[in-house]
């Protein structure tokens, strides 16, 4: 996918995105490095249409612009799975029927209020399967633990059968081992099916351990682009300089 010239400025007048242009490979595990309030969730939320911006353009593999009208807006979203921050999952439902969730955008809004073909509650249990979680598919949400219903907010995602997943921050409320097996778990999934991911993160260490890509993100604009290996400490200092101190000690 490819942003061209992306500014956004929200009705309180803050510019969050100045000029962003950035083009995405097919297939790559692309993570969007930053502080908090660089910029990252917003270029995010401009991928799959949830934020329309003031200029530029927004365009999908098949080089149209996903604004070009309602319609393509609404089968690129269904091929754009996200995952965020605090995964979003309604806790009085069980894990099963928050990934079923994820199959509503493949019915009309009269049929999401029947129950669902057998096909979806399949392609449901599948997603559970792939990320561990068959055996927990009954249990409320918020009877899991954060790094389980991560997992099924990935399986949400994947049961959608994505061809993009945009996650925004999907490891910031977890501690540092199960950040690693979540991330593991969306990496290898992603590599598999070849989806697309791109994956806001604020720290260094998985950027470089996961991404194939890590574009630094500061102030509304993209200051790096390169890959994990080549990510010198002048680059990180670019990228955290005008970062609050608590996020430079995460
Ligand atoms: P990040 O994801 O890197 O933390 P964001 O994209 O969330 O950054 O925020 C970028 C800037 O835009 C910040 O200054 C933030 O306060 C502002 N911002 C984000 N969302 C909104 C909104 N809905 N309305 C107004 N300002 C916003």
């Amino acid at each position: 996918m490819r942003l061209a010239e992306i500014i956004v400025t929200y009705a309180n007048g803050v510019q969050a995105l100045k000029e962003v242009s950035v083009e995405i490979a097919q297939g790559s595990f692309c993570v969007l490095l930053g502080s908090s309030g660089a910029g990252k969730s917003t270029l995010l939320r401009c991928m799959n249409g949830l934020v329309i911006p003031s200029a530029g353009t927004v365009c999908d593999y098949s080089g149209q612009s996903i604004h070009a009208s309602r319609r393509r807006l609404r089968e690129h979203r269904q091929k754009t799975g996200m995952i965020f921050q605090q995964h979003h999952l309604i806790g009085r439902l069980s894990a099963l029927q928050n990934v079923l969730l994820g199959r509503l955008s493949y019915h009309g809004s009269l049929r999401a209020m029947l129950p669902l073909p057998r096909a979806d509650r399949i392609a449901a249990l599948e997603a559970l399967d792939r990320v561990g979680l068959l055996d927990r598919a009954l249990n409320r949400a918020d009877e899991l633990s954060g790094g389980q219903q991560q997992r099924v907010g990935i399986a949400r995602a994947l049961a959608q059968k994505p061809s993009i997943i945009l996650a925004d921050e999907p490891v910031a409320s977890l501690d540092p081992d199960t950040s690693v097996r979540v991330l593991s778990d969306l990496h290898r999934i992603c590599r598999e099916d070849g989806i697309t991911a791109i994956v806001s993160l604020h720290q260094v260490d998985l950027a470089q351990r996961f991404a194939d890509r890590i574009i630094g993100v500061s102030g509304g604009r993209i200051v790096s682009d390169g890959s994990p290996s080549d990510l010198p400490v002048e680059t990180i200092d670019r990228i955290y300089r005008n970062a609050p101190p608590e996020r430079l000690a995460a």
